[in-house]
């Protein structure tokens, strides 16, 4: 349980927070960092919820995390859980096949991937692995300040006081990967362009919409309106 002076020494979950630089490094948008790391919540029907982190080692992430809840038996085929993973990178084509069978195995558990940056988003395989995720019924989204407030607040060993001390990135790149996600789901041809810049300094992001763009956003934005403002015509 968090509380203003940092998270409760009662708290469970308290040995497995990974350090408030570790956070701010691995999730900023636009660093260009090579590990992977992955925040996970299991909700059972219980009410319970179990969280904890792990990263790539010689595989994958994603890999770790569905062959150890496999072999430790936590998550059977009758199992019954929600799961949500918040991911530095989107998963890549190989996990998408694997996430894909983990879930055709495992019919009673649900999977909601938040992702703070696309992985390697302009390879084909990577773009049809991520629309076979959506087909399979995996939520697929990119994370926005609250998916970054609550991560803080749940997952990060952050300082005493500094509850509220989230790290505030810049918005413009989630919202441009947001939008390549969308175009990446709908199928249409990659509109962000990354350019990386020396370094350990952080990449340069650029939009490039299309006809085809527009048409599925304004779509996207109409049926948005109508769903949440029906009147609004
Ligand atoms: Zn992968």
């Amino acid at each position: 349980m968090a509380s203003e002076k940092g998270p409760s020494h009662m708290d469970a979950t308290l040995g497995r927070r990974i350090e408030p630089w570790d956070f701010v490094e691995s999730f900023e948008p636009r660093a260009l960092r090579k590990e992977t790391y992955l925040l996970y919540e299991l909700r059972w029907t219980s009410g319970k919820i179990w969280r904890n982190a792990n990263r790539n080692t010689t595989q994958h992430a994603e890999v770790n995390f569905i062959e150890k809840h496999i072999s430790e038996r936590r998550i059977r085929p009758s199992t019954n859980c929600c799961i949500t993973w918040f991911l530095s990178w989107s998963p890549c084509w190989e996990c998408a096949k694997v996430i894909k069978e983990f879930l055709s195995q495992h019919p009673r558990v649900t999977l909601v991937i938040n992702a703070a940056r696309l992985f390697y988003h302009t390879d084909p395989q990577n773009r049809q692995g991520l629309r076979d995720l959506v087909a399979s019924g995996v939520t697929i989204k990119i994370m926005s300040m609250a998916e970054y407030r609550y991560c803080w607040e749940q997952f990060v060993n952050y300082p005493p006081g500094e509850e509220a001390c989230c790290p505030r990135y810049t918005p413009e790149p989630m919202m441009m990967y947001a939008l390549e996600l969308q175009s990446t789901i709908l199928n249409l041809p990659s509109c962000l362009k990354i350019s990386k810049s020396h370094q350990n300094q952080l990449a340069f992001f650029n939009l490039t919409l299309q006809n085809c763009h527009y048409e599925a956003f304004y779509l996207l934005a109409l049926g948005l309106l109508t769903a949440f403002y029906p009147t609004w015509r």
